[in-house]
């Protein structure tokens, strides 16, 4: 087996435990194999292990190994997240390739968005980004700001709201990563329950990355993004 094939069964494991740890089906929480900075190659090898879905961050980046993909598997049926922030002049190209993004937390992008998907594709599955832990300069919207942005990203024709996102700052201990992703799941279940139009199919709580899915699985989360536990340790600094 390949390295990425191993950990692709590791990071499996992890998220089978941390579900029965849970009292939750296994098959209740999905992975997003993420793969920024890691070219098309060991995406090729994470498909071949059996990995289908996949997260970008960098949009260019991630355009480029979606058309390499298609290229090389036509057949695959790959699926491809944006989980990174989407700046106004890149939403043209988020709409054009990718099947979900899950880092909105403006609706001039979320307009954006909707006017540019493609009328032969289905439409963009879309998570909105909340920030319930860091300050003003984080991505993503407060727990006051959530409803108004749900009422108004509804109403966009070539949208379809299925969930939140969030990205917590790093915690210390596995009881302060719990409390965090439980905050989140609080608010997702409050909006699930809530009478807002347009959320049929509001059901993904995308939450956990490497370091944290057993927390995030504990709290709810219905899909975790890894990068560093099947791809490795990205090469320097972050751009
Ligand atoms: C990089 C990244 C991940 C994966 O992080 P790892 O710690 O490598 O698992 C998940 N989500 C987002 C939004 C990221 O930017």
């Amino acid at each position: 087996m390949t390295t990425i094939a191993t950990n692709l069964q590791q990071v499996a494991d992890r998220m089978t435990r941390a579900c029965m740890a849970a009292g939750r089906a296994p098959a209740s929480v999905g992975l997003l194999a993420v793969a920024k900075t890691f070219n098309a190659d060991a995406v090729a090898q994470a498909v071949a292990a059996g990995q289908r879905a996949f997260g970008e961050n960098y949009i260019q980046e991630g355009v480029d190994k979606i058309l390499a993909l298609r290229a090389a598997l036509p057949d695959a049926a790959l699926q491809w997240h944006c989980i990174g922030p989407v700046q106004s002049n890149k939403t043209r190209l988020v709409a054009e390739h990718f099947d979900w993004v899950h880092s909105v937390d403006r609706l001039k992008i979320a307009q954006r968005l909707s006017a540019q998907r493609p009328a032969h594709l289905p439409p963009l599955q879309l998570c909105i980004q909340v920030n319930l832990d860091g300050g003003a300069t984080k991505s993503g919207v407060t727990a006051g700001q959530l409803p108004g942005l749900l009422r108004a990203i509804a109403q966009l024709p070539r949208l379809r709201l299925r969930g939140l996102m969030s990205i917590p700052d790093p915690a210390p201990d596995f009881q302060a990563q719990k409390a965090i992703h439980a905050s989140v799941k609080r608010l997702f279940d409050q909006i699930c329950a809530s009478a807002v139009p347009g959320l049929e199919d509001f059901d993904t709580l995308s939450l956990g990355m490497t370091a944290d899915l057993e927390a995030a699985i504990w709290a709810g989360s219905t899909l975790v993004r890894v990068g560093s536990g099947i791809f490795g340790d990205r090469p320097g600094p972050l751009r």
